[in-house]
């Protein structure tokens, strides 16, 4: 068996050494390294990937989330609500802007953000809801642009996890995510399911007033040479990083359908078993792109198996272990214990496994062997 990895980014780049080279050198032979072919036709690739108008390419996904926010004029005291259980850069480019973040809790069988708990959260300052489809899965779209536009608030979707993953409107539309809302932000993190060799980012939308406002922001707040408009910020994906997404944007829905047969797998072996909770999936097949592969354990014992696999060359993640309204930079006497009773859980049961493109059969029995002998002893 080889050796397990949390994500083989050597072994998915051997399969497209070649292509990667080769248009790596074409960068390093051309110096365009910023702004340069590679970024402008990548760009236009994923315009048409997600049937979206507007991609604006970023540094990473926390400027992308950030330059959202800036886009949309949002003023410090605006309230904007997003979910407890997500990575920190979420809520902290809205703190970083002087808005007010407003964490809620999520749902208990898909991780993603409660539609009720967002009615709940809202108030006349509250200007935005920014949902993210966490670990892969899409968030519950219908419900959120319905109470968006009831209320009248901006939907900023986080799409870190989730490129490539659709959403099914109740009307019958398909979408990609990111592309649903006022506004997407995704990130080119390696490990992310569409990753760069450094960092990178990106930020789709279908208005173009919008689009022209943030082509701005991006560019230090300028629109004609040296006429700087609006505050803005220097944040860009490098000709190199493009060069390398060109190469794996292509190859994008057959990572995303690797990863969910890696997800079949698992599912399959942890069948019926008492005390390990696996990913719900709650719509089509093609609403999750697994980012992670999360499970709950309900018997208390998440972290000895922790222990258990990392001793066992079995690598694995707890992602997230603190939610974010006890984090010391976002904790805030408004927040009610009470109201976070699903996070407050989750961050006691869950763990994440292996997850890529690469994952071999061998290595999930191995896998699945460890966590159910651990776990029922
Ligand atoms: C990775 C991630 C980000 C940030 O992306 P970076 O490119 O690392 O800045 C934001 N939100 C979520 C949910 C993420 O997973």
């Amino acid at each position: 068996m080889k050796k397990i990895q949390m994500v083989d980014l050597k072994g998915q780049f051997a399969t497209i050494k070649d292509e990667v080279n080769e248009s790596l050198q074409e960068v390093l032979e051309s110096t365009a390294f910023i702004n340069g072919p590679q970024v402008h036709n990548f760009q236009k690739e994923l315009e048409d990937y997600l049937g979206v108008k507007h991609v604006i390419p970023c540094a990473n996904g926390t400027d992308a989330l950030q330059i959202a926010m800036m886009g949309l004029g949002l003023k410090p005291g605006d309230e904007v609500i997003t979910a407890d259980f997500t990575f920190a850069a979420t809520v902290e480019v809205i703190a970083l802007l002087q808005l007010t973040p407003v964490l809620v809790d999520v749902e208990p069988d898909t991780f993603n953000i409660d539609p009720e708990a967002i009615r709940k959260a809202i108030t006349p300052k509250t200007k935005a809801i920014v949902p993210v489809h966490l670990f892969g899965q899409t968030a519950d779209m219908d419900a959120i642009m319905e109470i968006a536009r009831e209320h009248n608030l901006y939907v900023i979707e986080d799409n870190a996890q989730a490129i490539g993953g659709n959403f099914h409107s109740k009307e019958n539309k398909t979408y990609k995510t990111g592309a649903i809302g006022d506004i997407g932000a995704t990130s080119f993190f390696p490990s992310k399911n569409l990753g760069c060799y450094g960092d990178g980012g990106a930020i789709f939308t279908n208005n173009d007033e919008l689009a022209h406002t943030i082509k701005g922001v991006v560019n230090h707040g300028m629109y004609e040479r040296y006429h700087h408009d609006v505050v803005g910020v220097n944040s860009r994906l490098d000709s190199m990083q493009a060069a390398v997404l060109r190469a794996k944007l292509p190859r994008l829905d057959k990572y995303n359908e690797a990863r969910r047969q890696a997800a079949n797998k698992y599912d399959q072996a942890f069948k019926g078993q008492e005390h390990i909770v696996t990913p719900f999936l709650k719509g089509a097949p093609d609403t999750h792109v697994y980012h992670q592969y999360t499970l709950q354990i309900t018997n208390g014992k998440r972290d000895a198996l922790v222990k258990h696999l990392q001793a066992n060359d079995i690598p694995c993640g707890v992602y997230y272990p603190i939610p974010l309204h006890k984090q010391k930079a976002y904790a805030d006497e408004r927040y009610n214990e009470a109201d976070f009773e699903v996070t407050n859980r989750l961050v006691k049961e869950v763990v994440s496994l292996p997850m890529h493109t690469e994952l071999e059969d061998d290595q999930i029995d191995h896998i699945t062997k460890a966590v159910i002998e651990f776990v029922n002893n």
